[in-house]
């Protein structure tokens, strides 16, 4: 099993040199970068995709790994329904652990205020059939023994669930690879070739890929890359 962090030490997985020409150029081997390459890859699409150090070793692999439907605002609650389905699906298909368990998410709540927001979420939970519910003092002072404070209340999704991120974002990529997808780690895309108005290349710091499709999913550097060729995304960082 690999350990974390990621760190020099840990060999590299996919090595170069990058191939000449790509349907699509993929920017970035996080999460995003990843799922996104495994996708294009089913439709028979051919994928590069470039990682200027190793695969999720960013925010990929240190995020608390819910995935999680309850507390979502009404507009989201479809995506991550899909994507709870996909995260099943992509567990038996990866043949590895990913560290995938329905723990199911529960909120406190220490005041009134608090449990009118979990009774407006209720509404919303309804619309989507999912299994959200909500506790009283009684119950959940039940929940966990020995509690020393009391709560007004909760709310609970038992059907929610979490991956290990360091372990379910190498598994897709490694997936994604069986599937036909060129990963090249410690390889950085360094520009956008733009010719007439249009996409034709990437330039990266080990030579030129020849593609028309580009799919920037850097991250927290989006912004940046995108700043050499004019383009302004609403992007902040947050330390
Ligand atoms: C504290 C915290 C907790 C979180 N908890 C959750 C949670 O519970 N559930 C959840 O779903 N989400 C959670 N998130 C959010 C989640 O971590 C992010 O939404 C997700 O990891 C973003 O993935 P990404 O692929 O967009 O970016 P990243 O993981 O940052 O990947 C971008 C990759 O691009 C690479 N890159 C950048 N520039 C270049 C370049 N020029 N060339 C080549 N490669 C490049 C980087 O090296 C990096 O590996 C949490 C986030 C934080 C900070």
């Amino acid at each position: 099993m690999p350990t974390f962090p990621f760190s020099e030490a840990d060999p590299i997985q996919f090595p170069g040199p990058p191939p000449k020409s790509a349907d699509v150029v993929i920017i970035g081997g996080g999460v995003i970068g990843v799922a996104t390459a495994l996708f294009l890859a089913r439709r028979n699409i051919s994928v590069t995709l470039l990682e200027k150090g190793r695969i999720a070793a960013e925010q990929s692999s240190r995020n608390w790994g819910w995935i999680r439907k309850q507390g979502r605002d009404a507009d989201e609650l479809p995506i991550v329904i899909e994507a709870s389905r996909h995260w099943r699906q992509l567990a038996e298909e990866c043949g590895e652990d990913i560290g995938l368990k329905q723990t199911g998410v529960t909120y406190l709540a220490s005041s009134d205020r608090e449990m009118a927001r979990f009774e407006k979420f209720m509404t919303i939970a309804a619309v989507h059939e999912i299994d959200t519910r909500l506790l009283n003092a009684r119950e959940t002072a039940g929940l966990i023994k020995g509690m020393s404070r009391s709560f007004k209340g909760a709310m609970t999704t038992p059907s929610d669930m979490r991956a290990e991120p360091w372990l379910a974002v190498p598994a897709l990529a490694r997936l994604a690879a069986r599937r036909g997808v060129k990963i090249v780690e410690n390889c950085a895309a360094r520009a956008l070739e733009i010719s007439a108005g249009r996409i034709s290349g990437v330039w990266t710091e080990a030579g030129h890929i020849e593609t028309s499709g580009v799919l920037l999913a850097s991250g927290a550097w989006s912004s940046l890359f995108l700043r050499r060729h004019g383009v302004s995304i609403p992007q902040l960082s947050v330390r």
